[in-house]
């Protein structure tokens, strides 16, 4: 007899997934049909922060082309390892607003949780890159200190679980920490950002949507894709789930030399998300982060942009381009 227990214990497919991830660069390469030359650079950048692309999303990239803008995004370079002037460890001040381990206060009514360092792709602008992890999660389930603080502050209305990537963790232990927040009267919101939908959108399964659907609280979940090409019909099923269950969509994105800083790469993402029923919410000027420099698209390249696709795009599908500066109250808007 299949208990319901026995059914719990079993591997979700989307664990097995995230766990057969490419991880070796050599294997990338093959894959891609790319030219072996980028092995010994691509090994160099991977030992400051390794190569980690979920196979479904590998399979978006278009093989033989070294300038795909999904591939750009995943593939370490040698010029990550170029030391550039203003571009350090911890470019958002983050550490500084860590009020008990895994908790950021840094904005009015909301807090930040850092309930995981993994994730399921490794983004080499990412300004987690450098992030101390071990320091920031607290050990397994142990979210007293966490929820004590939000629990003696009603003036926190959201919780925004992030990490790395909180989906990475499983359904028991989300399902968990979501309703010990939800026993918070003053919670209203519960913000997911998340990669995912976007990289392995079989996550979206029933267990997920179960929970989630259940809350009492509003949930929010912020998906991060960079282009158009991310969004496949895997995700597009992923993607109606979510809002099946009730789920508020949006987007974030960051602006990246070489991937989307075009006005028609960012009209097309635009679109290819709205199919999808996720609206943009913001376009990241990138952090500062050591390893990223190349990725860097500046002011006044990022302002001409914006202006383009405001130009040619409704109101609602224009991100609201911003940067992070450490101590400002809020996402700086560059208008
Ligand atoms: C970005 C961020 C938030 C959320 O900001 P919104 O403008 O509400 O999206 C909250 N806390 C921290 C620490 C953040 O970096
Ligand atoms: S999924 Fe998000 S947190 Fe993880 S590496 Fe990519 S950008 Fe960074």
């Amino acid at each position: 007899m299949i208990t319901r227990t026995a059914v719990l214990r079993q591997t979700p497919a989307w664990q097995r997934e995230l766990a057969q991830a490419v991880t070796d660069p050599a294997e990338l390469l093959v894959l891609l049909q790319l030219s072996p030359d980028l092995l010994g650079p691509a090994r160099t950048a991977a030992t400051s922060f390794s190569l980690r692309v979920p196979r479904p999303y590998l399979a978006r990239m278009r093989k033989g082309d070294p300038q795909d803008p999904l591939l750009r995004q995943v593939l370490p370079l040698a010029e990550e390892l170029q030391p550039a002037p203003g571009f350090d460890h911890d470019p958002v001040g983050d550490q500084a607003t860590m009020v008990v381990p895994g908790v950021l206060h840094k904005y009015q009514g909301r807090v930040l949780l850092t309930v995981t360092g993994a994730c399921a792709v490794h983004c080499r602008y990412c300004f987690r890159r450098h992030f101390p992890y071990a320091d920031a999660n607290p050990a397994s389930d142990h979210w007293q200190p966490a929820l004590g603080y939000i629990a003696a502050d009603d003036s926190i209305h959201e919780v925004i679980l992030s990490g790395g990537d909180p989906l990475t963790l499983s359904d028991q232990r989300l399902a968990a920490l979501a309703r010990s927040l939800q026993e918070i009267p003053h919670v209203r919101r519960l913000r997911i950002h998340t990669r995912l939908p976007i990289v392995l959108p079989q996550r979206v399964d029933a267990l997920l949507l179960d929970w989630l659907g259940r809350l009492r609280l509003k949930a929010v979940v912020v998906v991060h894709a960079n282009h158009a090409r991310e969004i496949d019909a895997a995700v597009h099923t992923a993607c109606a789930g979510l809002l099946d269950a009730g789920v508020t969509l949006l987007n974030q994105s960051v602006l990246l030399r070489g991937v989307n800083d075009s006005a028609d790469a960012l009209a097309d993402l635009s679109e290819a998300l709205f199919s999808a029923g996720v609206l943009p919410y913001y376009l990241h000027q990138l952090d500062r982060v050591a390893g990223a420099a190349h990725f860097e698209v500046s002011d006044a390249g990022a302002r001409a942009l914006m202006r383009e696709i405001n130009a040619r795009l409704p109101g609602y599908l224009v991100p609201r381009l911003v940067r992070e500066i450490a101590g400002a109250p809020g996402k700086q808007w560059l208008i």
